[in-house]
């Protein structure tokens, strides 16, 4: 069964994620186990670590599972099949889930971001800032 949608991911500490995420899922029974293959594409919006700039990131993940449809959430809320009611599956958790496990530990808006000055606060990616002459 292929799984094909638009699922909007809610906001999650300070990130936010303005386009639903684009959902492709294969979903194949293999012995008693629910295999779900695919990809998640999303957008990420949040503010750079460092310097405070917001940032738009685009996330891709790649999607790899295997459920065991006996301990779902009605049975196990809290284990890792709990994206399954049974045998069916919560597309919607999935991706929520698995976007946010793909996040990055700190959003940069670039690997050389040079982030704020301690001292005047001023963006260093903008410029050098008076007191960072005279401190070195
Ligand atoms: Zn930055
Ligand atoms: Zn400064």
């Amino acid at each position: 069964m292929l799984v094909s949608d638009d699922v909007p991911i809610e906001p999650f500490e300070g990130l936010a994620f303005p386009n639903p995420a684009r959902v492709e899922l294969e979903l194949r029974q293999a012995d008693r186990m629910l295999v779900v293959t695919g990809t998640i594409d999303a957008r990420v919006h949040g503010q750079c670590d460092a310097c405070l700039e917001g940032v738009d990131r685009s996330l891709h993940v790649d999607v790899s599972e295997r459920l065991d449809p006996s301990h779902g959430r009605d049975v196990d809320p809290f284990g890792e099949s709990n994206v399954l009611t049974g045998e069916r599956l919560d597309v919607a958790d999935l991706a929520q889930q698995s976007v946010l496990s793909a996040l990055p530990m700190g959003l940069r808006c670039s690997e050389g971001c040079r982030g704020l000055c301690p001292l005047c606060g001023a963006n260093r990616n903008t410029g050098e800032c008076t007191c960072e002459r005279t401190a070195s």
